[in-house]
């Protein structure tokens, strides 16, 4: 039984741990009694964090390139300067078998322990859409407990670095030292939304080769970005012994205030427009699967189409008719 929605708005205003986690609990919840006091809960914290300057910043990279030991890194600094940090991360792989690539909540014990910082592991709530609305709702809470700085985690998997990057203001890309035909394992997607790069575990004998790498790296980016206002920097860093990681910092508060206070805003109303829509898809589609309706005539369209004796148009016709005639008989 979750509390009810003044006691958690109260607990969250006072930047109190349990009532954020419970909080966050609550908005990852399916269930609609849920559903709905999280979004009581969700306008009552739009009133209270409204024009506060939270930094929003999406990490991403293969599992591996040292996410993780970076975030500690970079979180520990963050809250040495005096910032409230949460870390929450968006795994497709948690949707899909509700094991994680991300892994728990016992990576970054440090930042774990840090009473300034709050750790978060992925929901794992059905879709991608499900995780994303969670973790957005799950960031209105974060901010609302006055955590001035927000780090979005995802793995380079499928749509997941697209749907973070929708939902913060400087998209960070972390990869390993490669050069010339290597450079083609990097998806060209990751380097158009890309906002800075870092090539990572730049330290020992690796130093020079991630030198070499983030020159080349630069020079591909050129070309797949041409003359934007903004070029995405390259630069090199090491989670392990901090080398390049304040720099790094330094590129994303230059990110922002390229943007500009207004040019910020705009992003921000343009990502709450966009995700809006991506909402309606995703409640769209999961009300198409579980339509009683479209269940009754799901498994002949199957045979039908399996056997070449119905075209997909007229198939894709007989699903749709089935759910607009199952919601107007009130199902
Ligand atoms: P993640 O899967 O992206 O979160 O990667 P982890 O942070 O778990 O790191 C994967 C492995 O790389 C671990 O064995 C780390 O100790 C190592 N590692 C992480 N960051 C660095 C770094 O900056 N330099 C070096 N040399 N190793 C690192």
């Amino acid at each position: 039984m979750p509390p009810d929605v003044p006691t958690l708005v109260e607990g969250i205003r006072a930047g109190r741990r349990a009532a954020v986690s419970q909080a966050i609990t609550l908005v990852e919840s399916s269930r609609p009694q849920h559903r709905a006091l999280a979004r009581e809960l969700l306008t009552e914290l739009a009133e209270v964090s409204g024009g506060r300057e939270v930094v929003r910043v999406g990490i991403s990279g293969v599992p591996g390139v040292g996410k993780s030991t970076f975030i500690e890194a970079l979180g520990s600094r963050l809250t040495a300067a005096g910032h409230r940090v949460g870390v929450l991360a968006v795994d497709p792989s948690s949707v899909r078998t509700g094991g994680s690539v991300l892994g728990d909540k016992t990576r970054m014990g440090r930042l774990a322990s840090d009473p300034r910082a709050f750790i978060r592991p992925s929901p794992s709530a059905g879709t991608l859409g499900g995780v994303a609305r969670a973790t957005v709702q799950a960031m209105a809470v974060l901010e609302a407990a006055a955590y001035d700085v927000v780090l979005v985690e995802t793995v380079g998997v499928g749509q997941s670095e697209v749907t973070v990057a929708g939902m913060v203001d400087t998209f960070l890309f972390l990869t390993l030292a490669r050069t010339g035909d290597q450079l083609q394992g990097i998806k060209k997607g990751i380097l158009e939304i890309a906002d800075v790069i870092a090539v990572n575990k730049a330290d020992g004998d690796r130093e020079g080769e991630a030198r070499v790498a983030a020159r080349d790296l630069a020079g591909a980016l050129r070309l797949v970005r041409g003359m934007e206002e903004w070029a995405p920097p390259v630069v090199t860093c090491s989670g392990l012994t901090d080398v390049g990681v304040d720099d790094l910092w330094e590129r994303v508060l230059a990110h922002r205030e390229h943007l500009g206070t207004d040019g910020l805003a705009r992003k921000r109303a343009e990502q709450q427009l966009d995700f809006t829509w991506a909402m309606v898809r995703d409640e769209l589609e999961q009300r198409l699967r579980h339509s009683p309706a479209v269940r009754a005539v799901r498994d002949d369209v199957r045979a039908a189409v399996l056997a070449g004796e119905l075209p997909a148009t007229v198939a894709a016709d007989r699903v749709l008719a089935a759910y607009d005639e199952g919601r107007t008989s009130g199902e």
